[in-house]
Formats: C-alpha cells, structure tokens, sequence
C-alpha cells in the first residue's frame, strides 16, 4: 500500500516574490522583474529584451529538437534582434496596438519570433493550432477580425487560399517557407519583410491591461471561447514559474504543450522566459521513445506534461524505460486533466520523481492550484491555492448568488478570488457569458472540486460533466481513476446515460494496455473491481471496450462525444477533436 502523503524535502532558495519569509505581494513580484509603477508593462519587452540586454544575452532562450535530432538554438539576443525585425516589419505593414496577429505554423524558431514581436508592437496575438482545418480557422478569425496571419505556404494554399474572401479583415498573410518573395501571390515573404526592417528598437509603450493574448478555449464541453489576456499578466506567469514549478534561471525547461494551447504559450513562452531559463522545443509529434530521449540527452532539469502523455507513457510499459536514467531532471509536473495518484507513483517509479499535478484554465491564465515545490504532495489532489490566489468552495443559493463552503470534504464549485494578474477580461464577442463567470468577487470556474482539512483540492469533474444517479452526485474522474487502478486498463471516459430507475446510470469506455485483449471475462471483472471499490451505487452499470477514445487535440477525454454517440445525438463543435 502506497502512502498518501509524499513528503518533500525541497529547499529551493526561494524569493519573496516566490513564496519566501514575507507574505507574498504581487507589487513585489513587478519589482523583480523590473517594472516601474506606470512604467511600460509589455511581455516581448520583459521576457526577452530584458534578458538581452544582460549577461544572460548569450544564453539560448530556445533550443528546438527536429525529428532528425537536428538542433537549432536562438539565444535571448539574436531573439531580441529578430523581435524588433518583425515588429518593425509589422508596422511598416500599418500594424499597431490592438490588431490582432494571428499564428498558424509548427513549433519552429519563425513562430516564436512571430509570436514576440507580435507583443512587442502591442498588437493581440491568438495562436492557431497548426492541424486545425479551414473552418476553425475562418472562425476564429473572422470572430477576432484577425488583420494579419503568420503561416506556411502549405498551411496557406490547403487552409487559408480557398477561404480567403470570407477573411474581408485579413490584409496580410506571411509565410514563413523558404519560397524566395513573391512565389505565391498577396503573400508576403517572412525572409524578405525581415531583411527589409529596421533592426531599431520596436517597442510600443503598452500597459499592464492592455490586451496581448487571445485564447481560444479547448472545446472539451463545447464551443470554444475566446478568452482575451493582458500584457500584465506575466506577473502571474513569472511567479507561478517559480512557485509551481521551480524554475530556477539556468535551468533546461520543456513544456511539452503546443503554443496553439494557452499552456504552450502561459508555459511554453512566457513563464519561462521571464524567469531565463533555456526551453527545449519539440519540432516533431509525441512519440514515446523519442520523448525520452529527449528528456535524457537534452538533460532537461523541469518537465511540464499532461496527463494525456503520462498516460501514453505507462500505457508503452516498462521496458521503454530500460536502461534509462534521467540525473539531470528535477522537477516534473502536470496540467490539463485530472492526475490520478497511479500517475503520480509512476513518476516516482520511473523517473524516480513525483508528477506535481496543477489546475488552471485558458480563462486563468496561468496556474492557480498546484502541488507546489514547497509542498507535500498528496497523490490524486491537485494541491493548493499558489501564493497570491485565493480560492474557495461554493454552491449555488437561491438565484445567482453563492455560499462559501467550509466544511472539509465537502463538494461545490471552484470559486478563485477576482484580481489576479492572468485573469481573462472577456470572451471575445460574449459580454453575457462573461458576466455569468462572477459572482460578486468571485470568479466561477465551472469545475467541481472538495477541499480536504489540510487545504488540499480534489478534483471532482466538471459541472457538464457530473453525473447524478439514485441521489448521488458522482464525478466521472473517481470512477475513471478506480478503473484505470486495474492493469489491463489504459483510459477510462466515464458518462451517465438517462436511466428510468436511477435518473441517469453510469457507463465506462475503456481501453486496454497493450498486450491485452478485451473479453467478457475482463469486463466481469472490471465491473466487480468497480463495485469493490466504489459501491454499488457509484461503480458503473456498463462497460464498454474502445480501441481509443476521443480526445481534444490537447489530449482531453470528450466526454460530450462519448455521450453524444452513445445517445445518438448530434455531436456538436468538433473543431478541437484530435
Ligand atoms: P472548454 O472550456 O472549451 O470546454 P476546456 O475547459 O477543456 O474546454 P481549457 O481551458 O484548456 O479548456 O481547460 C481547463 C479545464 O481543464 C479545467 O476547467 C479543468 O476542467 C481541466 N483541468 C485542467 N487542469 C486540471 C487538473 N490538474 N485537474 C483536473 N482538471 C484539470
Ligand atoms: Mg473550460
């Protein structure tokens, strides 16, 4: 039997700003990274300029890894130079505070130079997740009156070409390719804009609530939304880097998350070059042998992943593990979905550290509960309420207003303070929707969690998610993560169907590690092993085998799908589905 509580014993020299002696001040978080009061807030200016402009000028900020093995590294002052170029690029293309700059390409240098320069200049950046089709695409686009798109040539003549009329705000498109000027008709050549622009400081005196970032939701329980971020939210992202997940200025960072995802760019972009650190970008997609061998020759100190790999990971089994050691790796943590403490106990088996999970969302901007490095962890909790954030536990009460929950152990809403730096400031085109994710002061995450004596979280599903069935409110990932306790169980999606008797009951999809094969003996014993551990009342009714389940292309179970099929109803957005 596993204990429930990892003690940790990390004595990371911590600053204020990060959760030190003094209780902690946003005001001091500004301080260390050098912002004046009324001084320009701007995250290109913060995250690279200043850093270039110090001794760590010749450090790598990014050292992209291509399926190859080949490497390319761009240290923070050729970042710094490039950034200006493209800046001063865009505004020669009548580009200013408040366009928005759209990005659709892989994880290459070009995309992160895009993406910074984009900010340096003030204009709004939303990153496209490179497979997204034409439609998502035109859709996001035309809701963000996108001015200007930073893509490929193929990217453009298979995606953008065809539906470029019904872009009437689009008046730019760069493409990154190696074409030579001109090969492809009103496009420009990103080689050629950046030779023609000045190398001049291109920096646009922006505030910390001028908009920088434009965030389109996963589309896990619906239509994506646009959630709008500010320039001052890199002091979340900063203090966050520190507090959940240790970087430290000369480490080696790999945030394995797209920068098409608000954690490829919270995480993959902005945290840790506001701290200094190298990052590791991943040219090629996941593949687990590659991944490791990541993680080992590119001696990577912090790791950030999902649950989605992790599960992938354990799915591939021990022996891709033989003979590997990972000295350099320090820290290891995990977002996006729900961390069951199997995973956690992996880490510890394999890479010989825990996985710290942490909880936040495109609208939070950065990360808000986690199992931070001060902390002990406990295994299956999403950890507690960083420095600087408060969270409480709510239920509805008559009309729109809440009730704080006190009582330990007790499930209600996740509530989160108004004010922290990352906080999205609207849905782009949805002022109501925006509205209903307040109440009072308190911002309504829409996730249902419990908090235990100890202050930690645990997550329970989400509220589109909760299934009620005979009086009971249970949240699917309990039930999946009992299920995925059994060895032959990958993945578990967990829905409740209409049922006449119970309201609704409860069935699993499940797929199997490999090597094992699906029979009624299995699913016998599955759902008995359910019934051990859950009771009857919460163990699933159904079981049903998958050979995959679907996913998001950020790698969440679409439980909306799995019940929409089951039923027989129309499946809704799929612009997100992997
Ligand atoms: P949409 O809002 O379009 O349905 P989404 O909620 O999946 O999509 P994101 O903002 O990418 O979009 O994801 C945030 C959500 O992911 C959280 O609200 C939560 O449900 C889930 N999540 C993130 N991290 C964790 C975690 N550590 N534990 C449990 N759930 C998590
Ligand atoms: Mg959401």
């Amino acid at each position: 039997m596993r204990p429930t509580v990892i003690r940790q014993s990390h004595g990371a020299a911590l600053s204020p700003a990060a959760g030190g002696a003094t209780p902690f001040a946003w005001e001091q978080v500004g301080r260390e990274l050098g912002i004046t009061p009324g001084g320009t807030v701007n995250i290109a200016q913060l995250t690279v300029d200043r850093h270039a402009a110090s001794a760590r000028g010749d450090q790598p900020a990014f050292r992209s890894v291509n399926a190859d093995g080949g490497r390319r590294s761009l240290t923070y002052r050729e970042l710094a130079r490039l950034t200006d170029r493209f800046g001063n690029a865009l505004k020669s293309l009548g580009v200013g505070k408040g366009d928005c700059v759209f990005v659709l390409c892989g994880r290459r240098c070009e995309l992160y130079v895009a993406v910074l320069g984009a900010l340096k200049v003030g204009a709004v950046v939303s990153p496209l997740f490179p497979a997204f089709g034409p439609e998502p695409i035109r859709n996001r686009m035309t809701q963000a009156n996108g001015k200007v798109l930073v893509t490929t040539a193929s990217a453009y003549r298979r995606k953008v070409a065809p539906i470029r009329a019904e872009l009437p705000a689009l008046q730019h498109v760069v493409l990154v390719d190696d074409l030579g000027a001109g090969a492809m008709p009103e496009t420009h050549d990103w080689e050629a804009l950046l030779q023609a622009a000045a190398e001049a400081p291109a920096l646009v005196a922006t505030s910390a609530d001028d908009p920088a970032l434009l965030h389109f939701t996963s589309g896990t329980t619906g239509m994506p939304k646009g959630a709008l971020h500010v320039h001052g939210a890199i002091l979340t992202h900063y203090a966050t880097a520190r507090l959940a997940l240790d970087l430290r200025p000369d480490d080696v960072f790999w945030c394995t998350a797209d920068p098409g995802w608000v954690t490829g760019m919270s995480y993959g972009i902005v945290a840790p070059l506001a701290v200094g650190v190298t990052s590791i970008v991943d040219e090629a997609e996941f593949d687990a042998v590659r991944w490791l061998s990541i993680l080992e020759s590119e001696g990577v100190n912090v790791w950030y992943t999902a649950p989605t790999a992790i599960r992938m990971l354990m799915k591939a089994g021990p022996p891709l593990f033989a003979g590997r050691r990972f000295p350099a790796l320090r820290f290891v943590a995990s977002v996006g979905e729900p961390l069951n403490a199997q995973a956690v106990w992996w880490g510890v088996d394999t890479l010989g550290l825990p996985i710290h999970d942490t909880w936040w969302q495109t609208e939070t901007g950065g990360i808000m509960v986690a199992n931070a490095v001060t902390d002990d962890i406990k295994p299956g909790s999403m950890g507690r309420p960083l420095p600087g954030i408060v969270a409480r536990v709510v239920r509805q009460r008559a009309g729109e207003t809440r009730e704080v929950i006190e009582t330990p152990d007790t499930v209600g809403e996740l509530a989160l303070e108004a004010g922290w730096p990352s906080m999205f400031r609207a849905y782009l085109g949805q002022p109501e929707r925006y509205g209903k994710c307040f109440a009072g002061k308190l911002y309504l995450s829409g996730d249902l969690v419990r908090r235990d004596a100890d202050g930690y979280y645990w997550f329970v599903g989400r509220r589109d998610d909760v299934i009620k069935s005979a009086g009971h409110l249970i949240g699917p990932f309990e039930v999946e993560s009992v299920l995925m306790e059994h060895p032959a169980v990958a993945e578990a999606g967990v829905i409740g169907k209409p049922d006449a008797l119970a309201g609704e009951a409860i069935k699993a999809f499940l797929t199997l590690r490999r090597d094992v094969a699906p029979s009624e003996a299995l699913r016998m014993e599955l759902l008995a092993h359910a019934r051990r551990r859950l009771g009857a009342a919460v163990a699933p009714k159904e079981i049903a085998f998958a050979e995959c389940l679907p996913h998001t292309r950020s790698g969440k179970i679409m439980r909306r799908l799995l019940k929409a099929r089951e039923l027989g109803l129309p499946e809704g957005d799929s612009s997100t589905l992997e």
